[in-house]
């Protein structure tokens, strides 16, 4: 399984699912932010746009689809729906709009983190009183661990998020093979560096090897990024998360410590723990590894990327999505 939505696209795009088909099986894992954001997440984010709160995000998260439409379709009906590239802008923004209130529906792993952590410091620096944290951001390692746990699991070896790894270093991954018994390959983006990481992912598998390799040595250091990890330290602490198909996994969030709880979005409006809501399509049975997006009933009948039912077709990290593009 390859945990990184970046990884699935380019084994899609270099054809190496194809390629490898015959050695390895290559299914795709909760590896991508928006894929992974939880039905109960987006109603909660439609619940404020209908409060009248600014909501900024990145784009894919507009087009998931909740219980009743989308963010996108919100901000056609009027809604105050913003895109953003990177968290800072929203700084200046809200310093020339003091009245307005606004809500940053900040996903992404431990690679997106340390820039929402940036944020955090702009606003305390900047003294914006209008903007709250609505912190969806999770982590991969738990993920990793609730999916090796499963006791129908079939994953045999791991291709590691190089990017990920890149902030939190080797440590964490080889935790986890220790404690399954089984190969994690961390891997690069390149077509050549995705060919050297399966190479060595189907050496590992075939001679009974267990442990971590890093096929991404020449970016990822063994104690990771030390910068980010102060600065994902001094502003979150791991909190209880919902991810789409898996349920809500143990300490796989980010969540703004105590002292930044005035800036947090939940803590501004209490009322968004009441909305639970649940997954309306089949996307956590691929994010699983358990279904193949060709698989699904819906895949390319009614749901394709111009028309999605569920997030693994929206984002251009999907597996949905890239099986779309390139195989269809
Ligand atoms: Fe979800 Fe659509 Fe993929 Fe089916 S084809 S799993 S509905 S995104």
């Amino acid at each position: 399984m390859e945990v990184c939505g970046t990884h699935t696209h380019a084994l899609m795009q270099f054809g190496l699912k194809d390629v490898y088909r015959d050695k390895m099986r290559l299914v795709s894992g909760p590896g991508c932010p928006v894929c992974v954001t939880s039905q109960s997440d987006i109603d909660r984010l439609l619940y404020l746009c209908d409060q009248g709160v600014r909501i900024y995000t990145f784009g894919d998260l507009m087009k998931v689809p909740g219980s009743f439409g989308t963010l996108r379709e919100k901000r056609a009906l009027g809604a105050d729906v913003r895109e953003i590239y990177n968290p800072l802008e929203i700084i200046e923004d809200m310093r020339k709009q003091p009245t307005t209130i606004a809500v940053f529906a900040a996903i992404g792993f431990e690679t997106t983190a340390p820039l929402v952590a940036e944020l955090i410091a702009e606003i305390e620096k900047s003294g914006v009183k209008n903007l709250y944290i609505y912190s969806l951001l999770k982590r991969i390692p738990p993920a990793i661990e609730a999916l090796l746990s499963d006791p129908d699991c079939e994953i045999d070896g791991l291709l590691c998020p190089g990017h990920v790894a890149t902030v939190i270093g080797e440590t964490p991954f080889v935790k986890l093979s220790e404690k399954f018994e089984k190969p994690f390959v961390i891997a690069g983006f390149t077509a050549e560096q995705l060919i050297f990481a399966l190479e060595k992912m189907y050496e590992m598998l075939t001679k009974g090897i267990i442990g971590v390799f890093n096929a991404y040595y020449s970016t990822v250091k063994k104690e990771g990024s030390p910068l980010a990890l102060k600065a994902l330290k001094k502003f979150f602490e791991t909190s209880d998360a919902e991810w789409r198909g898996l349920s809500v996994i143990k300490d796989s969030g980010f969540m703004l410590k105590k002292e930044y709880s005035v800036i947090n979005a939940l803590q501004k409006y209490p009322q968004l723990y009441k909305i639970t809501s649940k997954d309306n399509c089949p996307c956590g049975q691929v994010l699983k590894g358990k279904l193949e997006p060709e698989d699904c009933s819906y895949f390319g009948v009614s749901c394709n990327p111009e028309n999605p039912l569920g997030p693994c077709m929206v984002s251009s990290e999907g597996s949905c999505h890239a099986v779309f593009l390139y195989r269809t």
